[in-house]
């Protein structure tokens, strides 16, 4: 048992019968970094660059600015994947250069990727200095939208990235439950998707995720929430692509083996849960993720979900 505790605190992530299930990090900037190679995280899974942006709410920081700071985090992961997202401003990130300053409803106005199809120069540095970052480094670059609504969305994303000449794979984050629900219609324009469950959380039950007297409804063990991430993963995999989770729903263990029985291709979360995911995601094979997660989407309410899909897990 011993034996069995150590060679699953390190390595790929993958259940008991061999399912692999690539185990990356969410990162902040290069400062993050040296956590995640410590856990053994297989990549990023989103690098969210807004922190580039935050000390200068007037301005984009410089291409060089932005080449120094993707170059450290791409160099840390020789053969590596690297998720890069692209700037995820507006709402609870305001930034003084792009953000509309009247909007009644900032969460509902132009933010993410809409902030960005405004600022078509702010996208081209960016997606510029992700080129020439990557250029000559063994990585495999992925690169991502933050809010995609549909496949118009998908488009001007991907086409501004090749107008940019940038090699890597082009992706869209499912954040807004339109996205779900049209999943293989946003698959036509990108290769892969990525779920931010903390924002699908809050658009698909109409609770902003930083008001607390609604957490309740924020709850990523939330049937719905299942159903929306199931809907990805099977658009995803009907179209060949892959489909991971990069919300805080990855981070919890339990959980995380109910993502992967949903199918979904790969979990990012903080590098302080990887261990822990790692360890859980080993003790069950991929057949009782699947049962767990039938169970949990079977159930009416978060909490009746995770009580249900622990039970299968436990063999009770
Ligand atoms: C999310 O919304 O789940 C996500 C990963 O992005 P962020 O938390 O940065 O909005
Ligand atoms: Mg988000």
């Amino acid at each position: 048992a011993r034996k069995a505790a150590l060679s699953t605190s390190t390595g790929p992530g993958a259940t008991s019968d061999g399912h692999k299930m690539p185990l990356l990090a969410n990162i902040g900037g290069p400062g993050d970094v040296p956590a995640a190679v410590e856990v053994g995280a297989e990549g990023v899974g989103l690098f969210r660059t807004e922190f580039l942006f935050l000390d200068d709410s007037k301005q984009a920081p410089s291409e060089e600015k932005q080449i120094t700071a993707y170059r450290a985090v791409l160099e840390a992961f020789p053969e590596g994947r690297v998720v890069v997202r692209v700037l995820d401003a507006g709402a609870d990130k305001p930034l003084d250069f792009l953000t509309p300053a009247d909007e009644p409803n900032p969460a509902l106005g132009v933010r993410g990727l809409r902030s960005l199809l405004d600022h078509p120069d702010v996208l081209r540095t960016q997606l510029t200095a992700l080129s020439k970052a990557a250029a000559g480094l063994p990585v495999y670059l992925e690169v991502m939208a933050p809010m995609v609504a549909d496949r118009a969305d998908a488009k001007a994303f991907a086409d501004a990235c090749r107008a940019a000449g940038l090699r890597a794979k082009f992706g869209a984050m499912v954040e807004i439950p339109s996205a779900a629900l049209r999943a293989r219609s946003v698959l036509q324009e990108v290769e892969f998707l990525s779920l931010g469950t903390n924002d699908l959380a809050q658009y698909t039950f109409a609770a902003d995720r930083q008001v607390g007297a609604v957490s309740r409804l924020q709850d990523p063990w939330q049937p719905a929430l299942l159903d929306l991430v199931a809907m990805s993963a099977d658009a995803a995999k009907a179209e060949g692509k892959s489909c991971g989770v990069c919300g805080e729903a990855a981070s919890d263990p339990l959980l995380a083996c109910v993502l992967t029985g949903l199918g979904v291709t790969s979990l990012s979360m903080g590098a302080a849960s990887i261990p822990y995911v790692r360890t859980t995601l080993a003790k069950y094979t991929l057949a009782q993720c699947e049962r767990a997660a039938s169970a949990a989407r079977a159930a009416d309410s978060a909490e009746d979900a995770r009580v249900a899909a622990q039970a299968v897990l436990s063999g009770e």
